[in-house]
Parts: C-alpha cells; structure tokens; sequence
C-alpha cells in the first residue's frame, strides 16, 4: 500500500513495461504519494528506504483510460429488441426502456461497470450519461459516489437531450429534459464535483448527446457554459452516415460545421466515434485541437464504421479509445477494446499498424482527449495509476513478446491495478467488492427492463 504514509513502494523488475520510447525500466518503478517518483534502469536499486512488491511475473501497462461509456446500459445488454440493428433503430427501441431508469439502477450499474471496467486494467473512467427521466436528479452524484467508494479516477459527463420525437429528434418525449433545468443543473454539478487541480479523483464534462437529441441553441450554450467554468466538452459525432444527414437536413450542415457554429471547435472538445469525417474536416479538427475516442468494439456491433485513426493522428486529432455502452458492446472490458482497435485498424490500414498504437490510444492518447498530463504515461511525476497483467493463463503459453501477447493473446483481466498509488484489485480481485453480490443486485436491477 502506499497512500500518502510517505514510504516508497518499489514495483520491482517487471517482466515488461509499456514506457516512453528509450526509457529503461528493467529496474522497475517507484511509487510515493500517489505520483511515480522515479522509473528504474537495469542493475539500479533505489537509495531510500522503501517497500517492494516484486513484479517478476508481471507486465506494467500506466492504467488504462476509457474515454466513452453508458454505465446504465449494462442494464439492457444483448436485449432482444435492440440486437442486431443500427444505431437509429436500436436507439428506438431502447430509449423506453432507458425511460425506467431510477436512481437504484444507475448506482448498481455504475458500480457493476467501474468494476469490470478496472478488472479489465482501468484507472480513469469517462461516464457519458444523458438520460434523466423524472427522480434522477441526483445521477452525477449518485457516480460519484460510486467510483470514490471503488478508487476509481472519474470523470462525470453531465450529459443532455433536450431534442424529442415532437421537435424532430430521435429520443422520445419521456427522456428529454429543458435546456434550463438541464444547464442549471450542469452549473450544479461543477461546483459541486469538478476540481481542475492536477491529480485530480473527479473531474466534470459536459456532454449534451448527439446532433439528433439536442437543439443547436443547447449546443451552443453548453459549449459557453464550458468555456466560463473551465471544464471539457464532450459528444457522439459523426457516428453513422444516418448522423450525417441528419445534420443536413435539420441544420443544413454536416456535423463539423454544426461543431464550429456552436462553439465546439476548441481545444477543451473530444468526440466519441468521429467515423465519417472527410479530409478537410479532419484536419480543421486537429487545427482545433478536438480528440476523438476511438469505440471500435461499438463500432463493429452496430456496423457503423471504421474510425480512420491514423489519418486523424496525421491531422493532429488526439485519438483515444473507449469501450461505448454496454448496450453496444456488450461488456467493459478496455483491453478488449485494444485488441479489437489493432484488429480493425489492420483491416481498414495495413501490419504497420500495431499493438502499441493501440495501447498508446488507450492510455497517453486518451488523457489528451480528457486534456490531462497527469495520467497515461509511466514517467516521473505522473500520478501513480498503473495496470499489471500476468501471463499465466493458458492463452499466454507459448508467448514471446510479453507486450505484444498482452494484445494478441487476448488479455482480459488485470491481476493487479493501482490508481493513485492505492492497490484497488488485488490477486484479480476488485478489493472490498462482493463480486456475487454485485452481480446479484445488478441482476435484480436487470429484470425492470426485460420486456419491451
Ligand atoms: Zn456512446
């Protein structure tokens, strides 16, 4: 343990370890305070007195950061009336389900994917939530609450539609909220759980939903709104060619337009998806200094596309990686997510792109889409959010390179993760989480929304 007692913690000689190009870390690495002091070379052992946890066995990722979820979709996974359609329809179809939500499914949710989400080696998690039916005033309090009782580094998208099926959007009328109440309540929760300091436990965004939910006027506000307090701007953009004309036909636009007339055009702004981009918008993004997370399992489950990451790069947009909601993914699992970004990045490029371009989205790319330079690296002076993968199971026998077999092998589970010098899964387990228990509750919680 090592949480501020003001003794270093020497994570000792591990097997293999994702650092900056030319950095040796053989040595391993030490911990004080919740910030990496100082990474190790070959043959070196660190002058003070310190603890050591001995990481021959283990593979040293910095934690990974997932940059876009629905925590209450884990709810409504693989539901009958949405499997097997695009993103328009399976929208339809569970928005009425998404309509139950209260706040006693949203806490079981959240807890359920904050779990998975660090079992699968996550240390900092974006949370997009937008739904707000009658008596869920308090979600972002009720999230909060969730991942500082877990050691989960968060950051809460205070999300909003306000665009129904009666003024031409997408969502019912029985999910939206006014633009008033919404930006109220936006004001609310910044104050309340927003700090801007570096090393940094809760952090806010705001995160009006998509083209098709919020009006141009939202848009706009929230974006100045952002702007005053200092905080991230977040949305689904460019998702599916549906999306696009959309835009088209409601704002006369495509979808970057509508972002540069509504003020997001700013360095504080990442998009989730940002598939159907053309070249020009691409580089008038990475002009702008907008990040987009890159969801490929998401995208492959509703057919949306390929994210064109390496063209964004060369533009300059910072790509991240996120595992989208539960309801098309269907887990929270990130290293997937890596696996499957190497996987469909080969498909649409070619063997040059590799699995460290994956993992560098998921871990130094998606702190630049959250803005953020003190987590995503292992270096000196970062916050000490680490990941550690054995390769002990049997998809790892037979294995050479240890982090290449991370992502082709197929890892799933960390063995060991760290967020801000604090253990929070030991041996494979969330500590202080009843997994059965967990998963009980949240299969109660499940069953409101079986039916359709
Ligand atoms: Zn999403």
């Amino acid at each position: 343990m090592n949480d501020g007692n003001g003794r270093a913690l020497w994570i000792r000689h591990p097997l293999a370890a994702l650092v900056p190009d030319g950095v040796d870390a053989r040595g391993g690495l030490l911990v004080r305070d919740g910030v990496i002091e100082a990474v190790i070379a070959a043959g070196e052992t660190p002058a003070e007195p310190h603890d050591v946890f001995d990481a021959s066995r283990h593979v040293v990722l910095p934690g990974l950061i997932n940059t876009h979820h629905h925590f209450y979709q884990t709810l409504t996974r693989a539901h009958p009336a949405a499997i097997n359609r695009e993103l328009f329809d399976w929208l339809k179809a569970l928005y009425p389900l998404w309509a139950r939500l209260t706040p006693d499914h949203l806490r079981i949710a959240t807890r359920l994917a904050l779990t998975e989400l660090m079992l699968s080696g996550v240390t900092c998690a974006s949370d997009h939530h937008y739904v707000f039916p009658d008596g869920l005033d308090e979600a972002m309090d009720i999230q909060a609450g969730e991942a500082a009782a877990l050691g989960m580094r968060i950051v809460l998208n205070r999300g909003s539609m306000n665009l129904s099926v009666r003024d031409g959007g997408l969502p019912p009328d029985s999910v939206v909220q006014d633009a008033d109440t919404i930006l109220a309540d936006c004001e609310r929760v910044i104050g309340r759980h927003h700090d801007p300091a570096p090393g940094a436990m809760t952090q806010v965004a705001l995160a009006p939903c998509s083209p098709f939910s919020v009006t141009r006027e939202l848009m706009a506000e929230t974006a100045a709104l952002a702007g005053r307090c200092g905080c991230a701007l977040h949305t689904h953009l460019a998702e599916t060619f549906d999306e696009n004309a959309f835009c088209e036909a409601t704002y006369g636009c495509r979808p970057v337009d509508y972002l540069e007339e509504t003020g997001w055009l700013t360095d504080r702004t990442w998009l989730a998806h940002g598939i159907h981009f053309n070249d020009e918008e691409m580089a008038r993004l990475g002009r702008a200094g907008v990040g987009v997370c890159h969801c490929p399992t998401s995208n492959m489950v509703l057919a949306s596309g390929q994210c064109r990451t390496r063209e964004l790069e060369a533009a300059g947009v910072a790509v991240g990686l996120g595992v989208d909601g539960s309801a098309s993914n269907d887990s929270s699992n990130l290293m997937e997510g890596v696996r499957h970004a190497l996987m469909i990045g080969r498909l649409t490029y070619d063997a040059s792109l590799t699995h460290l371009d994956a993992l560098r989205w998921a871990t130094e790319g998606s702190a630049r889409c959250l803005g953020r330079s003190d987590i995503g690296t292992i270096a000196p002076g970062r916050q000490a959010d680490l990941a550690l993968f054995t390769l002990d199971e049997l998809r790892f026998s037979g294995a050479h390179d240890p982090l290449a077999a991370l992502v082709l092998c197929g890892a799933h589970r960390a063995d060991r993760v760290m967020i801000a010098g604090r253990w929070t899964v030991e041996d494979g387990a969330p500590v202080g989480v009843d997994i059965a228990a967990l998963r009980h509750a949240h299969g109660q919680a499940a069953r409101a929304f079986m039916d359709g």
